[in-house]
């Protein structure tokens, strides 16, 4: 789910939202007060709501070749994704949003973009947080990010410097652009040091939504790109390599052998 679906502080090349660049119309992106939110609890029976009107076409019992085991499993989520689009850390209320997650039983993770230190810094953190990385340095972040915030570089550096001390599992995703960002594995690598993250996850762009507009598919990588990207990172920063998934174009790193099962 997402809780900020039109607002962002970056209008990156590669995001599947519409920008305001797309349409040629400009809207506020970085602003959400509490008068343009409704109730977390009211929010998470929405999510929860829309989840099983979501899974209509799936019930066994009305013909669908679904296990109905796996049905009943997916109609009782144990686990909330605060990601897709938007940036979620704008949402006036994201603190109290991840403690009624958690107090429904669930466990939650939360993607951002890195460009909000301060709320970092104090939120509730979710189970698992990802930092996006979706560049080496800021002329690449520039280009391919084109943040709304001058000092939009800076903050993700202040952000990655404190993934290290936040007490939660964490996690730098690198979302891989081909003909983009997929140069200088060493200036990474040095980012990922900084952050000491459990987890690095290397994912490929995936060529939909509004990005195709701005890219094209072969900026998308193919898998074995994304591996061999993957093994560099792993030999410049010690990471092991621990699992891929072929049709996602995916693989994880971690910095310990030993996972942790939440
Ligand atoms: S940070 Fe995420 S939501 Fe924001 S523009 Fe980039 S891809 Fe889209």
């Amino acid at each position: 789910m997402t809780p900020v679906v039109d607002k962002c502080t970056q209008n990156c090349e590669f995001c599947w939202r519409i920008t305001p660049a797309d349409v040629g119309v400009s809207w506020n992106q970085v602003d959400v007060t509490e008068s343009d939110v409704i109730p977390v609890d009211q929010l998470m029976d929405e999510v929860l709501m829309a989840n099983l009107r979501s899974l209509g076409g799936y019930n066994p019992e009305t013909g669908a070749s679904v296990q109905e085991r796996m049905y009943k499993e997916a109609r009782n989520p144990r686990h909330v994704a605060i990601s897709l689009a938007g940036e979620p850390t704008l949402h006036p209320l994201i603190s109290d949003l991840i403690d009624e997650i958690h107090h429904r039983g669930m466990t939650s993770f939360l993607v951002t973009n890195g460009t909000r230190p301060d709320v970092l810094q104090t939120m509730s953190l979710p189970t698992q947080l990802y930092l996006t990385l979706a560049a080496p340095d800021e002329p690449t972040y520039k280009t391919l990010c084109r943040p709304e915030l001058r000092d939009g570089w800076d903050r993700i550096l202040t952000s990655q410097e404190l993934l290290g001390s936040l007490k939660t599992r964490t996690v730098n995703r690198l979302t891989m652009v081909a003909n983009r960002n997929m140069h200088d594995a060493r200036k990474y690598s040095k980012l990922i040091e900084m952050g000491e993250p459990d987890f690095v996850e290397v994912k490929g762009y995936m060529y939909l939504g509004s990005s195709r507009a701005r890219l094209d598919q072969t900026n998308a990588p193919p898998h074995r790109e994304i591996r061999a990207f993957s093994e560099k990172l792993a030999t410049l920063t010690g990471y092991h390599l621990l699992d891929e998934q072929i049709e996602s174009r995916v693989v994880l790193l971690s910095r310990s052998k030993q996972i942790k099962k939440l």
